[in-house]
């Protein structure tokens, strides 16, 4: 038993929230601290299936790219990692975290994350920094969270590691309604570097739709002396 998880549970067993997939009371200090029950857990697995080279989504029935990057003009980021289908049961995940704000979910996230970074072909990383994708601005003041700073926090603190922040996102609209070249069009130099950045970048960010915006903090990056950067996306829509 870890010691660490223990307030989970003694929290867990005054508030109860049950398995963030399929409801079940949560009944020992692991499962309290994933926020997931243990056979829950035991499916969400990452494919290990070949992925597209660029964006990172497993490939169907393609060679080396998928469909969508073939067709695209190039990306600004080097290589993603997307690790979960955003659907079913992973959709679950996010939706406990992200809107009902169950911050243990993250606890699980961010072994996933860790794992991510294992999926780079070898000697594809050599001296990463982390950074998280900057949220939009208001966003903490309107929700009083942001799921992408959660995960770094918990990043830094469970697992030791150093992330950089140095991008900031300006206002812009919302990206909802928008395709992916207009995505593209409508954040470009709204994000701003505002410090000299690593040489080498691995973004965080939870779902990757068009790549827009993993591509829009690239070009930031790059502008401001990145020679490389990847990225781990948790989800891919
Ligand atoms: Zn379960
Ligand atoms: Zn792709």
């Amino acid at each position: 038993m870890n010691f660490l998880h223990i307030p989970a549970f003694i929290r867990e067993f005054l508030f109860p929230a049950g398995c963030a997939v399929c409801n079940k009371m949560l009944l020992n200090t692991e499962e309290a601290w994933f926020g997931i029950c243990d056979d829950c857990r035991k499916t969400l697995t990452i494919d290990k299936d070949p992925r597209c080279d660029i964006c990172g989504r497993p490939l169907i029935s393609e060679i080396k790219l998928c469909l969508q990057c073939r067709n695209s003009e190039t990306h600004y980021f080097d290589r993603l990692v997307a690790l979960f289908p955003y659907s079913g049961k992973y959709r679950k995940l996010l939706t406990a975290f992200k809107f009902d704000k169950r911050a243990c979910i993250g606890n699980f996230m961010v072994e996933k994350l860790f794992d991510g970074l294992t999926l780079f072909p070898e000697g594809t990383l050599k001296t990463p920094v982390l950074m998280p994708v900057p949220p939009r601005p208001g966003k903490i003041k309107h929700t009083g969270f942001d799921q992408i700073e959660c995960l770094t926090q918990k990043l830094e603190k469970i697992k030791s590691i150093s992330i950089e922040r140095c991008l900031e996102r300006l206002p812009s609209k919302s990206q909802k309604e928008l395709s992916g070249k207009e995505r593209l069009t409508n954040l470009l130099n709204r994000i701003k570097c505002h410090r000299r950045p690593p040489k080498e970048v691995v973004l965080i960010d939870d779902v990757i739709t068009t790549g827009a915006t993993m591509d829009a903090c690239a070009m930031a990056l790059k502008n401001a002396g990145t020679e490389r950067v990847f990225g781990v996306c948790l989800f891919f829509d």
